[in-house]
């Protein structure tokens, strides 16, 4: 697939996720960037008068002087990335997925619906199936919506996924240190942030617990059936700028050894590493050997910021073991888990 295939849009091109949609999509080899949007206060703005720009020392040129449009229907594209606010998100997204556009979503509001495949190409591919179901019930001709995972609900399921496919889990006990660009921008106040710890981040422990067991578990007579394993999460606001850091424990259903575990996720070659999709990181576990790893600030960029970093990896006293994982939120957990979807998609032919 060499030529640009998709004209893609990003909504909510301004944010911190939307810059990171740009980074990503402005030499990509499939999709073609061709709208920027966001909300009436950035519409009809110069990009670079609208954005104060993050993620690189320069916005990339062929940015700077697209005119950013209003988020609705009628703009010129075939599929949208969605980093709009989780409030906003609901109903214009559906506006778009009914007017014939391919909805790819990081907010929260479509990612329960029964009808809705929570995707992550490593872990799921198989829930792309509900779309039949999702157009059917909601009349939709060409249009769909899919969401990709909450940013630190991704890490831990990538993690969990081949533990699950192996030797099953029983419990799973999740305790996360989540990066402020989480937040968005500006987020979290620097009187807040500097010097603390916040022990509480609203929605996330909900979310926490219930995606990752929609997303590993089945489809059954058209509907999601979770996953039966126990899972509960305590979920922290740290002063790191990006990345989302977990400490987990696990009870597996069959006994497995430490050098069994660690040998399913070195050697987890998943359906997006066997098309070698172009976002696909190589391999998309890595598993650090070094007894302080992997850290925030050294390991987050890992895979290009696609990679999931696992290690300390030993016994639990009170479940069976205990590690940490690691993923950049802004990419793995958001705008280049979205691409990834999309780039399956049309690797299979679904766009
Ligand atoms: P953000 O930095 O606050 O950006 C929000 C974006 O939405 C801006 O482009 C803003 O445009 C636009 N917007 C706000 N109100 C709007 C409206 N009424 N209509 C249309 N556009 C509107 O937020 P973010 O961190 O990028 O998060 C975006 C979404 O991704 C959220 O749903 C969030 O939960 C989800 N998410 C975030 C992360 C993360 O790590 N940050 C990870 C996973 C998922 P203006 O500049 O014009 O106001």
């Amino acid at each position: 697939m060499s030529k640009k295939l998709v004209r893609v849009g990003v909504l909510g091109a301004t944010g911190a996720v939307g810059q990171r949609f740009i980074e990503l999509l402005v030499d990509h080899p499939w999709f073609e960037l061709t709208v920027l949007a966001a909300s009436s206060r950035s519409a009809g703005k110069r990009y670079a008068d609208a954005c104060r720009w993050m993620p690189s020392a320069d916005m990339p040129e062929q940015v700077t002087d697209m005119v950013v449009q209003d988020s609705a229907p009628g703009i010129d594209c075939d599929i949208v990335f969605s980093a709009l606010p989780g409030d906003q998100a609901g109903e214009v997204e559906e506006a778009f997925a009914a007017a014939g556009y391919g909805v790819f979503s990081n907010a929260k509001a479509h990612r329960q619906d029964a009808d809705v495949p929570l995707l992550i190409p490593e872990v799921n591919p198989d829930h792309l199936a509900m779309l039949e179901v999702q157009r059917r019930q909601r009349g939709w001709q060409k249009g769909f919506i899919v969401t990709n995972p909450n940013c630190s609900a991704i890490m831990l399921t990538v993690a969990l996924a081949p533990l699950q496919a192996a030797f099953g889990l029983r419990a799973v006990l999740v305790t996360t240190m989540q990066g402020l660009s989480g937040a968005g921008y500006p987020g979290v106040s620097s009187l807040d942030a500097l010097d603390n710890v916040i022990p509480f981040i609203g929605g996330e422990e909900d979310k926490m617990t219930t995606e990752p067991r929609k997303m590993l578990g089945d489809i059954a007579d058209g509907q999601f059936v979770p996953a039966d394993f126990a899972l509960s999460a305590h979920c922290n606001r740290v002063a790191v700028r990006e990345g989302h850091l977990e400490t987990v424990s696990i009870a597996l259903k069959q006994p497995a050894s430490l050098e069994n575990i660690q040998a399913v996720w070195r050697t987890w070659q998943p359906l997006p590493q066997q098309l070698g999709l172009p976002t696909a990181p190589q391999p998309v576990i890595v598993v650090r050997p070094e007894p302080d790893r992997p850290q925030s600030r050294v390991d987050r960029d890992a895979g290009n910021g696609m990679a999931v970093s696992v290690g300390r990896l030993r016994p639990c006293e009170v479940l069976d073991y205990k590690f940490v994982v690691l993923g950049h939120n802004t990419i793995r957990g958001a705008a280049g888990a979205s691409v990834l979807n999309a780039e399956l998609m049309l690797a299979q032919k679904m766009l």
